[in-house]
């Protein structure tokens, strides 16, 4: 019987994978660590498992008499507003944590790590394979994430060179869906949630600027076949999202397109925002057979939609999403809309 650690685990896409690591007969103990960051504890409220513990502490410093056979960190804010806010905590996550994680690792266990297509940067070619080193401005405004990411993967691969630690890495490519937090501050979550206070949604730049928009269960399929349901004998790290790329002035039409009444604002652009965004998906392809994103972003969006539309019916009011602002100095900063915390999301039913 396997004992699974996994950092993160009450975040967006860690709670998901939970889900998954519950439904398998085959673990004994599932240990969540998470400081609650950028998690939430009502992501895993709705299981009652005797044998999930969730432990509220950084994961660098997290203490465990127990190792594990495997362990999955995805204990990092992966929100440019979050992480540009508090860059020096994003790499300690990112970097420490994982230090202290292996630590934790037993004999022949394996490492699982959630890097992000944000290692490519602002690519130069597309669509992006694993093997391209990626366009990253070390001293830029994405760079504790960026670069914390790609240091993680060094460690890493390294460690896997070095000793023969057993790792699997995949770059995750903007992932939405249900149990995005309201205040999140990325596009899909941003769009839904301002248009459904009837706020108008804000499109940075002109919104030409594109990405591949991987719905969370397609994501998490994929990663459930890359950590543990395929023997994999591959070394690198691996693609996983949705290689239909999609301008964000699109994604910002349909979202309004569904809600009435709905509006479209452009400010400034972010400064070094990427301006495109696809995953090469021939190495997923080929090591996990049959995996593809299904759903199509009208489908994703639209479940997302619905999702924050039950939210709102259970919550009384909501935190409006992270608008980045850039200010004079060129530096974009997270401002929080002043009208925040005295909306509500159940207030828009009726429109
Ligand atoms: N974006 C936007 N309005 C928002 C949030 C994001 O126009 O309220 C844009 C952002 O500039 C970027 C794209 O949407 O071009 C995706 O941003 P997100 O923060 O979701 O992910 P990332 O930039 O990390 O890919």
């Amino acid at each position: 019987m396997r004992r699974v650690l996994v950092a993160g685990g009450a975040g967006f896409i860690g709670s998901h994978l939970v889900d998954r690591l519950l439904a398998r007969a085959d673990i004994e103990r599932i240990v969540v660590v998470d400081n609650l960051w950028t998690g939430l504890r009502s992501n895993l409220a709705h299981t009652s498992d005797y044998r999930l513990s969730i432990v509220q502490s950084d994961t660098e410093t997290f203490q465990s008499d127990i190792m594990f056979d495997e362990i999955y960190n995805l204990a990092s804010p992966a929100s440019p507003p979050w992480y540009m806010k508090e860059p020096e905590r994003t790499i300690s996550a990112n970097v420490l944590g994982t230090m202290r994680l292996l630590a934790l690792l037993a004999k022949g266990g394996t490492f699982c790590f959630t890097s992000t297509s944000e290692v490519y940067g602002d690519p130069l070619i597309t669509p992006q394979p694993e093997s391209y080193r990626g366009s990253v401005d070390c001293t830029g405004p994405r760079s504790s994430y960026d670069e914390s990411k790609r240091c993680t993967e060094a460690l890493l691969f390294e460690k896997s060179r070095v000793q023969g630690t057993n790792v699997r890495v995949a770059r995750l490519f903007n992932v939405y869906g249900p149990r995005t937090r309201p205040d999140d501050g990325r596009a899909v979550s941003n769009f839904i949630t301002r248009a459904l206070v009837g706020q108008p949604i804000v499109v940075y730049g002109d919104g030409r600027q594109s990405r591949s928009w991987g719905y969370i269960d397609d994501i998490v399929e994929g990663l459930a076949r890359l950590f543990w349901l395929t023997p994999i004998d591959h070394r690198g790290p691996v693609n996983i999202g949705n290689d239909r790329e999609i301008s964000v002035l699109e994604i910002a039409r349909y979202v309004a397109s569904l809600i009435p009444g709905s509006t479209i604002i452009h400010v400034d652009p972010v400064p070094q925002d990427p301006t495109n965004r696809r995953p090469d998906l021939t190495v997923a392809h080929q090591l996990l057979k049959g995996w593809t994103c299904w759903v199509p972003y009208e489908e994703g969006v639209r479940r997302t939609l619905q999702w924050f539309r039950d939210q709102a019916l259970n919550s009384a009011a909501h935190q409006l999403p992270q608008i980045l602002q850039t200010s004079p100095n060129g530096v974009a900063e997270p401002i929080v809309s002043a009208t925040a915390t005295s909306m509500s999301l159940a207030g828009s039913h009726s429109r």
